[in-house]
């Protein structure tokens, strides 16, 4: 799933491509993704790009005041094209397409654009068509952003403060940091040594300062390595980046560990014993299940 340095790549490689541009039409193929009826998608049509931002894991296409809005979820992805003129007309089916938008050609008759791509069965991507972003319930339901100069130690400690919950979870609730996933809220605990388990309430200030220098550290060097790359290569990007979500069974590279996993109904996560829970495994109840 493209967490917030992913789609902060994506919002950069569109702006590049797409601002100045009349969008010639929006096609959406996948009929339940779109969220909006009101403005219609074929609003957009004869529109000109005028700016493409990010809100969260939201991506924002603003055509002269009306934005198309969209989310990519767990499978949704992003694919540019050089060239749709010669592209087959989108028909509604089970196929990975979910939306296609189509740029004016340019001089060379070069007719570019994208697609939302979903894989997979379960289709979460979702496409809005507003006036303004808060009007997306996701988008104003936002957390502040952890790249805004405004997010603070200060700021997350008023943020964990009285929270009796999980960090790895309170670090995912879009509503409480905007733009972190499963994958970057391993990352940010690996670099500030945390149990994914541990309490939020009950971290202490220099706790706080930690876990707030590996947010905004993890997720900037993530903007990083992922800036100005093309849409095709970021996911390679994101794994090879990665330091222990996904790496189940290898070595961690800060203390040599193996990195363990603990599985949940419809997720995991990772995390290296010796950097973050005093080198005792925690308890994944699934795979006791399975050693009884
Ligand atoms: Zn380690």
């Amino acid at each position: 799933m493209p967490e917030l340095p992913e789609v902060e790549s994506l919002a950069g490689f569109l702006r590049e491509r797409a601002v100045g541009r009349t969008v010639l039409a929006v096609d959406v193929v996948a009929i339940q993704a779109l969220k909006t009826f009101d403005p219609p998608v074929s609003a957009l049509g004869g529109l000109t790009v005028t700016g493409v931002s990010r809100h969260g894991k939201f991506l924002d296409l603003d055509c002269d005041g009306l934005h198309l809005v969209f989310h990519l979820a767990r499978a949704g992805w992003l694919r540019w094209r050089d060239d749709l003129s010669g592209a087959k007309p989108v028909r509604p089916g089970k196929g990975p397409l979910a939306a296609r938008v189509r740029l004016a050609p340019d001089e060379e008759g070069l007719a570019p654009g994208f697609e939302l791509t979903e894989a997979g069965t379960q289709k979460r991507l979702a496409l809005y068509v507003v006036r303004d972003p808060a009007e997306v319930p996701g988008v104003a339901s936002l957390g502040p952003d952890p790249l805004a100069d405004s997010f603070t130690a200060d700021a997350l400690k008023r943020i964990v403060g009285g929270n009796r919950t999980q960090i790895k979870g309170l670090l995912r609730d879009q509503k409480v940091i905007a733009g972190i996933g499963n994958a970057y809220s391993d990352e940010v605990l690996h670099a500030a040594r945390m149990s994914p388990f541990k309490i939020a309430s009950t971290l202490t200030d220099a706790q706080i300062a930690d876990l707030h220098e590996a947010i905004v550290e993890t997720l900037r060097e993530a903007v990083e390595r992922a800036h100005g790359l093309a849409a095709k290569d970021l996911k390679a990007e994101k794994k090879s980046g990665l330091r222990v979500h996904n790496r189940t069974g290898q070595p961690c590279d800060v203390c040599g560990d193996t990195i363990r996993e603990v599985s949940f109904a419809d997720s995991s996560l990772q995390y290296c014993p010796t950097c973050q829970t005093g080198g005792k495994p925690l308890a994944d109840r699934r795979l006791s299940r399975l050693l009884k």
